[in-house]
């Protein structure tokens, strides 16, 4: 087989199909829905899976929103993950240098989740296309993961196991640098706790009430001084939901808290939120108080696996930057002037190495373009996010990789109103395309190199031997707050 022949024969279908996908992330750009509620998006994959010739699967591990496309049959069976919801409170005008809602209080597509659900839409599209045409055997699927933001719906999943099935799984997230993800992330947890206590007049019979807003705030002291006695890469967020009421001559009978816990490795997360439950239940005993436990979600750090990621940047390298033009470099630059810092934060190899901070340098004239219009040079190794995702969670299932493409300018924040701006935008559609590329390419790459896959394979148990704790727990059920 001539695979660089398939590969062109990927590329041919993406190009000509770009209007297709460009819209599918059009449309769900302009109906941005809350983790876990994405039905717009949901219904809209599924009617184009199946218009594409995908066998859908609903509602998958029993979440609503969750669904597959497969097409193919047997070995090796790859996986294509997309992520399609919005986050609150970030409705924004297309193309504005300024902020401004359509939907005031509406959400919006602060993290590009339109494009990613569309660009891996159109990866696995194209794998099908050549596994159609090609008769080679093996298998693609597409899965519309929802709850990234929250939610967490492919660490559900993994709690079924659902990504043991796969041979290996690709993603890909919008970016403001054209490069592989590597290194790994922060484990996280969300649990809700909702305090009941008995209510009373404040002044006539205080004695008679128990405060459930002072056993969030008493919960929440011991959380200060619980700080000083947990290993430092350890991170307790807390958010008070309800305080009670707006009544300070009433004693407030509910009251809740949402804490969320950090730690680089998962297991020690676990560990950290028996502590946060100890917390809870002495600030209970305290106050006379009662309290509900709801687990929310929770995430595990990220597994990362060298030898796909030097196949995706592999074919990264072979299709090349996009070609810009001045409208991507005028509509950059007018959100560039809109926020501090530098341009080159987000590139992964130049945090990490300096030679490659030099060349990035040298590429990027500087830090003062506002575009980074160039390929990041290849860097696989330590690095760490504080963030979470829960790619982690299949990360520990399958051998797992990212690519990252400029669908955004550079150094622009993380959940912006300026990614929002852009998500609809000739730059945005430029960065899909040439992710659903880079995915299609290392997806036939995987289908057709078993030396390629059984690498990927023996690294994935080298790094993952100590085996996936889930931060799932075992009776919880996707809850969108
Ligand atoms: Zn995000
Ligand atoms: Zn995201």
């Amino acid at each position: 087989m001539d695979i660089e022949n398939a590969k062109q024969g990927l590329y041919a279908f993406l190009d000509g199909h770009a209007p297709y996908f460009d819209a599918v992330a059009d449309a769900i750009w302009e109906h941005p829905e809350l983790s876990l509620k994405e039905h717009y998006a949901a219904a809209l994959y599924c009617e184009k899976l199946r218009e594409l010739g995908f066998t859908v699967t609903e509602k998958l591990g029993g979440i609503d929103t969750a669904f597959c496309g497969s097409y193919g049959a047997g070995r090796p069976v790859i996986g294509i993950l997309g992520e399609f919801d919005a986050l609150g409170g970030l409705s924004q005008k297309a193309g504005a240098a300024a902020p401004e809602a359509l939907i005031p209080g509406g959400a919006g597509h602060g993290c590009g989740h339109n494009l990613l659900g569309a660009g891996s839409l159109a990866a696995a599209a194209a794998v099908k296309s050549w596994l159609q045409e090609s008769g080679a055997p093996g298998t693609v699927i597409f899965f519309g993961c929802p709850g990234e933001e929250g939610g967490a719906g492919k660490a559900f999943l993994a709690r079924e196991g659902y990504w043991k099935r796969l041979d290996a799984a690709l993603c890909w997230h919008p970016a403001d640098a054209n490069q592989t993800a590597t290194g790994s992330n922060n484990s996280s947890i969300q649990v809700l706790y909702k305090f009941s206590g008995v209510p009373a007049h404040a002044a006539g019979d205080p004695f008679n009430g128990r405060s459930a807003l002072d056993a969030v705030e008493l919960m929440n002291v011991g959380a200060q001084f619980l700080r000083e006695h947990v290993t430092p890469d350890c991170r307790i967020h807390y958010a008070i939901l309800n305080a009670g009421g707006v009544s300070p001559n009433v004693v407030q009978a509910q009251a809740s808290v949402l804490y969320m816990t950090r730690a680089k490795r998962v297991r020690d997360n676990v560990a950290l939120l028996r502590r946060v439950d100890d917390l809870a239940r002495g600030a209970a005993l305290m106050t006379g108080t009662t309290f509900e436990r709801v687990f929310v979600d929770g995430t595990a750090e990220t597994v990362s696996n060298s030898v796909l990621e030097k196949a995706l940047y592999d074919n990264l390298r072979a299709v090349g930057a996009p070609e810009y033009d001045e409208a991507d470099y005028a509509l950059a630059a007018s959100l560039r002037a809109t926020y501090p810092g530098s341009g080159l934060d987000g590139i992964i190899g130049a945090r990490e190495d300096a030679a490659i901070r030099e060349a990035v340098r040298a590429l990027s004239d500087d830090g003062a373009k506002p575009l980074n219009d160039f390929l990041a040079p290849f860097y696989s190794g330590d690095s760490f996010s504080p963030g979470s995702t829960d790619v982690g969670d299949v990360s520990w299932q399958t051998p797992t990789a990212q690519v990252e493409t400029v669908c955004w300018p550079a150094g622009v924040p993380g959940h912006s109103w300026q990614i929002v701006a852009c998500g609809k935008s000739g730059l945005a559609h430029k960065g899909m395309l040439l992710a659903a590329k880079v995915l299609a390419a290392t997806a036939v790459d995987l289908l057709t190199d078993e030396k390629l896959l059984a690498a990927a394979r023996a690294e994935f148990e080298t790094r993952a031997a100590e085996g996936y704790v889930c931060p799932i727990e075992p009776d919880a059920v996707p809850l969108a707050l």
